[in-house]
C-alpha cells in the first residue's frame, strides 16, 4: 500500500473517533520515527508519553520476544513468573502493598473506583457512596472513567454516566473539601493533570488531601497513568511531594509500548476479594516480561538521573521560549512532561512541526505538549528547538 492508500483505507476501515494526522508511522529507532517513505522525525510524543525507553530498545525487544517464543498467556487461574516479577519490582518502585494488573489506563481507573466503592461498602455496609474528583481532570475513556473525567465535553453524550460523582477545583483545598459527605468514599486525582493541560499539583493540595484523607477515612487515588514511571525525574511523581495515595494507577509507559496498565493499592485499600474483579488478559506472562524489563532498564540506563538533567534543560528552554513570544501565555511543567500554553490554537504550529520533522501534540486546543521519550539528550532539544523556533518566528 502506499502512504495514500493506507490513509484512505483507514478513514474507510476504522472508526473515525480520532482527527488523526496526515502521518502514516512505519517504525522507530531511539528517540526518532520513520514514515513509510523513509522519512524522519524527531520524536516529543512517544505515542503519548507511552514509550519512555525510545523505540527499538534490543533489551527490552529481546525479553518479549523470547517471552512470545515461551507462553504469551495463560489466565488468571494460574500464576505466571513474569507478572509476580512486575508486581514485585512496582511494589518496591512505589511502596504500595499489592498491584493487579490491567490492559490499559482506563481499565486500572475503573479498578481503582472499584476499590473506593468496595473499600466503603466494607465499612458502612451501605450504597450510594460518593467519589471527588478535579475540573480538567482526564481518567479516560471508559463509562467509569470518563465519570470522573472533568470535562463536559466529553461526557455530556454520555450521561448520567456513574452517579454520586462532584467534581472539585485542583490545586484548592478548600474546593475539595466543599464536596465531602458522610458518603464520600474517594477523592481521584492526577498529581501533575495531564490531558487537562499539564498543571502540576502544589505540595500543599497534596498534603492537605492526604490529611483529610486520613482524617475522614476517605482513600486517595493518584492517577499516574501519565505523570508516572520517572516522567517527572521521581519514580512516581507523588513521591517528589512525599505524598502516598491509597491507591495509584499506572499505565503508558508501564509496559514501553506493550499494552499493560495496573491499579497498586497499600494494605488498607486492598479490599477488593475474590470474585469482586478480574481481566482475562490482566498480567499474562507477555506483559508480565515487558513491564519487569521496563522496571529493570529504568534502573541499568539510569532514567531518572537523565529525566532530572535534561528536563531541567527541557523546562530552562521553554521559559525562554515563553519569555520570547507574545503568544505564549505560561509555560508548565517538571521533568519531562511540559507544556507550552498559547493565546491562539496550536494546530497550525503541529501540523508545521510535522512537516519539517518533528512530532509534537497538543494537550486541549491551546497547549503545546512535550512528553518525549525519557532517554532523550540536551542534544535533542536542541534538535527539537532548531525546529520548533522558527515556525513560531514565522507564525508569530
Ligand atoms: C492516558 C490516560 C488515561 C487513560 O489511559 P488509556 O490507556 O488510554 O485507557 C488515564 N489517566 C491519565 C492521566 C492518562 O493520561
Amino acid at each position: 500500500m502506499t502512504t495514500q492508500d493506507v490513509m484512505e483505507q483507514g478513514e474507510q476501515y476504522l472508526l473515525h473517533t480520532y482527527n488523526r494526522y496526515p502521518l502514516v508511522l512505519d517504525h522507530g529507532q531511539g528517540v526518532h520515527l520513520y514514515d513509510k517513505d523513509g522519512k524522519e522525525y524527531l520524536d516529543f510524543c512517544a505515542g503519548i508519553a507511552v514509550f519512555a525507553l525510545g523505540y527499538n530498545n534490543p533489551e527490552f525487544n529481546q525479553a518479549v520476544k523470547a517471552q512470545v517464543d515461551k507462553l504469551i498467556h495463560c489466565s488468571n487461574y494460574f500464576y505466571n513468573e513474569p507478572a509476580v516479577e512486575a508486581a514485585r519490582k512496582l511494589v518496591e518502585a512505589s511502596g504500595m502493598k499489592k498491584v493487579f494488573f490491567t490492559n490499559s489506563g482506563g481499565e486500572a481507573i475503573e479498578g481503582a473506583l472499584k476499590t473506593a466503592l468496595r473499600y466503603a461498602y466494607d465499612r458502612d455496609g451501605a450504597n450510594g457512596h460518593e467519589i471527588i474528583a478535579m475540573r480538567h481532570s482526564f481518567h479516560g475513556r471508559s463509562l467509569g472513567a470518563l465519570s470522573v473525567t472533568g470535562n463536559d465535553h466529553y461526557q455530556e453524550p454520555f450521561r448520567p454516566l456513574i452517579a454520586g460523582i462532584r467534581f472539585a477545583d485542583f490545586n484548592d483545598l478548600e474546593s475539595v473539601k466543599s464536596q465531602v459527605t458522610e458518603k464520600t468514599c474517594a477523592i481521584i486525582l492526577e498529581p501533575v493533570q495531564g490531558e487537562g493541560g499539564i498543571y502540576p499539583a502544589t505540595g500543599e493540595f497534596l498534603t492537605g488531601l492526604r490529611k483529610l484523607c486520613d482524617e475522614k477515612d476517605i482513600l486517595l487515588i493518584f492517577d499516574e497513568i501519565q505523570c508516572g514511571m520517572g516522567r517527572t525525574g521521581a519514580m512516581f511523581a507523588c513521591q517528589r511531594y512525599g505524598v502516598l495515595p491509597d491507591v495509584m494507577t499506572v499505565a503508558k509507559a508501564l509496559g514501553n509500548g506493550v499494552p499493560v496498565g495496573a491499579f497498586l493499592c497499600n494494605e488498607k485499600a486492598s479490599s477488593l476479594k475474590a470474585g469482586d474483579h478480574g481481566s482475562t488478559y490482566g498480567g499474562n506472562p507477555l506483559v508480565g516480561a515487558a513491564a519487569s524489563k521496563v522496571l529493570d532498564l529504568y534502573q541499568s540506563l539510569h532514567i531518572l538521573d537523565n529525566v532530572k538533567q535534561v528536563g531541567a534543560y527541557l523546562g530552562q528552554k521553554l521559559e525562554e521560549l515563553a519569555g520570547k513570544y507574545e503568544k505564549i501565555v505560561e509555560h508548565r511543567g517538571v521533568g519531562l512532561i511540559h507544556g507550552l500554553e498559547f493565546s491562539v490554537p496550536v494546530g497550525d504550529i503541529i501540523l508545521e512541526c510535522q512537516k519539517r520533522g518533528l512530532i509534537l501534540i497538543n494537550a486541549g486546543s491551546h497547549i503545546l505538549r512535550f512528553v518525549p521519550p525519557l532517554v532523550i539528550t540536551e542534544k535533542d532539544v536542541d534538535d527539537m528547538l532548531a525546529i520548533l523556533e522558527p515556525v513560531l518566528q514565522e507564525q508569530a
